[in-house]
């Protein structure tokens, strides 16, 4: 990666979310993440074998869009990231929507994780396509497909840029982040022994 004009994963702010330093450890001393604890990673493929098997057009129609497409790689040539959305949905007021498979219970509320893969995903979609995004559905697998709708809101959508440009800053800078330690975390971190 150019590490003067870099672009990001999605899950590189998802992993920020987490813990800011693993963005150091990964971009600015170059030491990946052991595969086995890269989560969100793991939940992808997952989420990915198990989609096929939703009725999409049951979805669709259930939420009131024209059209979709599936599988679609989108990069922000403004904000500097990248990413694969499950699905776009072109609804029928005009808008766009993100649409994000969780092979997953849904357990009363959306994780932050979620919650900014949708943000981001929003972001996109407005960039790329030109559409108002104001809100955005995840569908979980495991709860027989049941359908949560988030909204997109002007405020969150600042956040999730600020921290991508907090993001870039340290990739570019090699800025050494604060992060407030937290013993569920670190344990298991792959990074424990050489973070100080
Ligand atoms: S040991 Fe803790 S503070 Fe350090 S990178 Fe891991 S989770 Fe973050």
């Amino acid at each position: 990666m150019d590490d003067k004009n870099p672009i990001i994963n999605i899950s590189d702010v998802l992993e920020y979310e987490f813990c800011p330093r693993f963005i150091y450890f990964i971009y600015c001393l170059d030491i990946p993440q052991h595969e086995e604890l890269r989560f969100k990673v793991l939940e992808g493929r997952e989420i990915h074998k198990k989609v096929t098997q939703v009725n999409r057009n049951y979805i669709r129609k259930k939420i009131g869009a024209q059209s979709r497409e599936f599988d679609v790689f989108l990069a922000s040539q403004k904000y500097h990231f990248k990413g694969i959305l499950d699905e776009i949905l072109f609804l029928n007021d005009g808008k766009a929507a993100p649409l994000e498979y969780k092979f997953a219970e849904y357990k009363d509320n959306l994780f932050r994780t979620t919650k900014s893969q949708l943000i981001l995903q929003s972001i996109l979609i407005e960039e790329n396509y030109g559409k108002k995004v104001d809100r955005s559905f995840v569908c979980y697998v495991r709860s027989n497909h049941k359908l949560v709708e988030m909204d997109i809101r002007q405020s969150d959508v600042d956040k999730v840029k600020a921290e991508i440009s907090d993001i870039l800053n340290i990739i570019r800078t090699g800025f050494y982040p604060k992060t407030k330690k937290n013993i569920n975390k670190c344990t298991d971190c792959c990074y424990r022994n050489i973070c100080t």
